[in-house]
């Protein structure tokens, strides 16, 4: 097997289950569970859901990441829309062009615009994958921006702001 990038070493991983949650046990990020890199390197998601001819361990990652995101896209946002007085729940993001440090939560009745947002310069999210494409064409796609957002959402929809290994298992279990 060659070394395509970085993260190909994952192809000499052997996963090992802890109930359902699955952890790596080679490579960068031994040690860590499959949830733990959804909200925290999802970079390494990317590359995982890119693997369209995923088999073996790889593809049994690649399911649970799948998994896993079915999860994180149900669950809801508690943070209030950002319209003007405005009380409705959220039900996506926004984030600017070129500006993945501004991310912002909506109901489904306010208009961003009429908020005061620059015109044609946001992007709108409704999922993690809007939210990867989002970073990967708007905002250079760096590692860094890509963890700046998915962390946004996922505090938004109740992570707490320190969050080890045992909250990040309830954030995926409740
Ligand atoms: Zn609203």
């Amino acid at each position: 097997m060659h070394i395509i990038n970085e993260c190909s070493i994952i192809i000499y991983l052997v996963e090992f289950c802890v109930g359902r949650n699955m952890q790596i046990e080679i490579g960068q990020h031994k040690g860590k569970t499959i949830m733990t890199l959804v909200l925290k390197e999802p970079s390494y998601i990317q590359w995982i859901l890119e693997q369209s001819n995923a088999t073996g361990d790889l593809l049994k990652i690649r399911n649970e990441v799948g998994r896993l995101l079915e999860i994180f896209d149900s669950k809801p946002i508690l943070s209030k829309c950002c319209g003007r007085q405005c009380k409705n729940k959220s039900v996506k993001f926004t984030g600017y062009v070129g500006n993945p440090f501004l991310i912002y939560e909506w109901c489904d009745e306010c208009d961003p615009y009429d908020a005061g947002a620059s015109f044609g310069r946001l992007v709108e999210m409704n999922n993690y994958q809007q939210a990867l494409n989002y970073v990967e064409f708007y905002c250079g796609g760096s590692k860094k921006s890509c963890k700046e957002v998915i962390r946004h959402m996922a505090l938004a929809k109740g992570l707490p702001k320190i969050s080890r290994k045992a909250e990040v298992e309830k954030f995926f279990t409740t």
